[in-house]
């Protein structure tokens, strides 16, 4: 199966929103909701549709696109070329906010760069044995985020802690419990939007620049949470499993919930979130963590080891 030319996935499917606005031998993208015409896809009219159509200034979505985008679509659309959307209209606005209307999208696009980026927390999860190697790391994470929290599995501090003006450490016992340690991040934060992060995670090229950015335009329509495409680099390869979307940027307010699998759970569920293809988060793995952790998490969810995930990323990507 071809990935989706937005978000990456390969998860298009047959459903009632294509032959009601699109035509029957349209798919639906089930990651970014982005209708598309396979033959389109196939033949290379969809990346001239995107060059030529996906830029500064208003756009329409037409019936005879190889794209059919309502206005929670487009924004992701926009997104994956470093474009944000403005709703035109009222009606436009509450497609945005109650995705999918069957009402063709109209926006005004403008270069992401143009927004002013709001302050985001940056939380790492990670051990005592993570601390060496993180430490490097933080003057140059201090240059990026106004603020730092180091959640550290252990039940206190360490004797020399990691220093920094906006670094601080909190000491909680992780517990096998990957949603409350998050949450505790989440209390902690000093800044409205929250990234969260592993220890063995690390931002992809040029996502520090926009994350503020697509916090705010979250912000302008009332989402909390944002869904970052993740890359595992399996020994330095780049796995099949991709966009392996992760809900990590959210709002301060916004719960996480799941012991192993930890997902926001914000008041609306999906709706209240959106997928940033312009992000990305690295995930640095061994094929011998892959295995080990696959088997871990099979011992503290049975059944929720997921070896469909583990052999997606023991495969290279395939485009
Ligand atoms: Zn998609």
């Amino acid at each position: 199966m071809m990935r989706c030319p937005c978000c990456g996935a390969r998860d298009f499917r047959r459903s009632e929103r294509c032959p009601a606005e699109a035509a029957p031998g349209f798919r639906e993208c089930g990651h970014c909701g982005i209708l598309v015409d396979p033959h389109a896809l196939a033949s290379g009219e969809i990346e001239t549709f995107l060059r030529t159509r996906l830029v500064a200034g208003t756009f329409v979505s037409r019936r005879r696109d190889p794209i059919i985008v309502e206005s929670y679509a487009l924004r992701t659309l926009a997104l994956s070329r470093r474009l944000a959307l403005s709703p035109l209209g009222a009606a436009q606005r509450h497609a945005l906010c109650h995705p999918y209307q069957p009402l063709p999208a109209n926006a005004a696009l403008s270069p992401l760069a143009m927004i002013d980026p709001v302050p985001v927390t940056l939380v790492i999860l990670c051990r005592p044995v993570d601390l060496k190697c993180l430490t490097p790391q933080l003057p140059e994470l201090e240059r990026r985020f106004d603020d730092i929290v180091l959640m550290l599995d252990a039940t206190m501090t360490p004797q020399t802690p990691p220093r920094g003006d906006r670094v601080r450490l909190v000491a909680r016992p992780l517990a096998g419990n990957f949603a409350a340690q998050r949450n505790a991040g989440q209390v902690a934060a000093k800044c409205d939007w929250v990234l969260q992060l592993d220890a063995d995670e690390s931002l992809g090229a040029g996502t520090h620049a926009d994350l503020g950015r697509v916090a705010a335009l979250a912000d302008s329509a009332g989402a909390v949470s944002v869904g970052l495409p993740r890359r595992n680099l399996v020994d330095c390869v780049l796995a099949d499993l991709y966009p392996d979307v992760q809900y990590r940027l959210n709002h301060r307010t916004v719960q996480f919930e799941g012991t192993v699998h930890e997902r926001p759970a914000p008041p609306r569920g999906w709706r209240d979130s959106f997928i940033a293809p312009n992000l990305a988060i690295d995930h640095h793995l061994t094929a011998a963590h892959v295995e080990a952790r696959s088997a871990r998490y099979e011992q503290l969810s049975p059944g929720k080891g997921r070896m469909f995930e583990r052999d997606a990323l023991l495969t290279p990507y395939r485009p």
